[in-house]
Order: C-alpha cells, then structure tokens, then sequence
C-alpha cells in the first residue's frame, strides 16, 4: 500500500497527450517541488499512417519516448497499463484499475483529457475522461466501493481537484511562460509522432494556441483546462 505518494498525477490516453495537454504545466510543477507521476493507458500503437511499421513494434517505440519525455520533465515514475489502442472503454475493470492507482499514489490533482469535447474526439480520450471523474469521485474515496482492495491494504483516497485539458470550457489558465521550452523540448522526444517537417507546425500552434489562453492572463503563454474541485 501507498507505496509511492504523488502530489499530481497524469493520466494520459496515449503516448504524447499528456505533453501536448500538460507538459508546460507538469515542468512547473517539478520546479516548484511538486511530485508527479504519469500513468498511460495504451501503448498508442495504432497512432501511425506508416503501413510497414508493426504495431507492437511501435507500441515499444512510443513507450521509449514517452518515458524520455518524462524524464526529461523530471516526472517521478510512469506506469503502463499497456491497453491495447482505441479499445478503452469504460468498464467496471477500467474504472478499477485508475482507482487503484490513484489510492497507490494518493495524489491531490489529478490531470486528464476533457471527456465531453463535442463531435470528433478520439473515444481513447473521452473514455480516459470520464472514467478518470467516475474513479477519483466516488469509487477512490469510499472504501465500501472495492472491499477487496481495502483487504488489500490499498485505502481509500479523496482527490482535491481534477484538471482538464483540450476543454473547450476552460475556466484555469497555468503560467507555463517559463517552461514553454521544455514543453517542446518533451514533445520532442516523441519522433514517431512529430518527427522531422512536422514540428515547425506544431511548434506554431502551440505558441498560438499558448498565447490564446494566457490572452486575460497577467503572464503571456499558459495551458488552459476546466478545472473541478471535489468538495465532498
Ligand atoms: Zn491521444
């Protein structure tokens, strides 16, 4: 049991979400002295237009990068739940596995995709969304919600607040003016994703995208979320 306690904790469909959602924000944190951990739901295997790439090879590949861009963010630990890609779904089992994890970890803030995006969004997305809101209220905090993982000694846990990113209701803007840098730097490590001619573009939408959010913000680049607090 609480083998490893956590201040913020990410849970990240894919590979590479939680550094084009979270990055600039999770550097800060680290600077500040925060303990993050990152949790990833799938190996992103299917994330590829490249018809010759396997892809349990290229699930091994984006775990590498994945956990060089951690690394590089000075994230604590990086757990694998090794999913198969867009096969989330939300599921007694699913919804179990993220409460146990966030009773091991016991983190304040929990950071994760906005589930209710309109139209298209990646169903990976929408599931992580919705089953990480249902898990961190009331399944972690209860413990009658899995006497068997209290048996186990894994206690219950209240999460103070949950951050969402890709929302299109942001109502939290985080300064990442000075970490922006290490923001790429992390999206960097995920070549198969952004790799070569690619990343002058996305280097472009996320200043802008940046700039847009801190727009009535007294900072000049932030990642924007709906952030909800979990009072009971
Ligand atoms: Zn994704």
């Amino acid at each position: 049991m609480a083998a490893n306690i956590a201040d913020i904790m990410i849970i990240s469909p894919h590979p590479d979400d939680s550094e084009f959602g979270a990055a600039g924000s999770v550097a800060r944190w680290v600077k500040e002295g925060k303990k993050v951990v990152y949790i990833i739901c799938t190996g992103g295997e299917k994330g590829t237009s490249d018809t010759a790439v396997k892809p349990e090879d290229l699930a091994k590949i984006r775990m590498k990068e994945q956990q060089a861009a951690a690394d590089l963010l000075g994230v604590k630990e990086v757990v694998f739940l090794g999913h198969e890609d867009q096969t989330l779904e939300d599921t007694a089992e699913f919804r179990k596995e993220i409460v146990r994890w966030i009773r091991i970890f016991r983190p304040e803030i929990l950071v994760t995709a906005d589930p209710y995006r309109r139209y298209i969004w990646h169903r990976d997305h929408r599931i992580t969304g919705q089953v990480v809101l249902d898990a961190a209220f009331p399944y972690a905090r209860d413990h009658l919600s899995y006497p068997d993982l209290y048996e186990e000694g894994i206690m219950p846990h209240k999460v103070k607040e949950i951050l969402l990113w890709a929302s299109e209701d942001p109502n939290y803007y985080s300064d990442i003016t000075a970490t922006f840098e290490t923001k790429l730097a992390a999206l960097r490590c995920h070549e198969s994703q952004v790799g070569g001619h690619h990343f002058p573009s996305i280097e472009q939408w996320l200043r802008q995208r940046a700039e847009d959010a801190a727009r009535d913000q007294d900072f000049a680049l932030a990642e924007a979320f709906h952030r909800v607090e979990i009072l009971w």
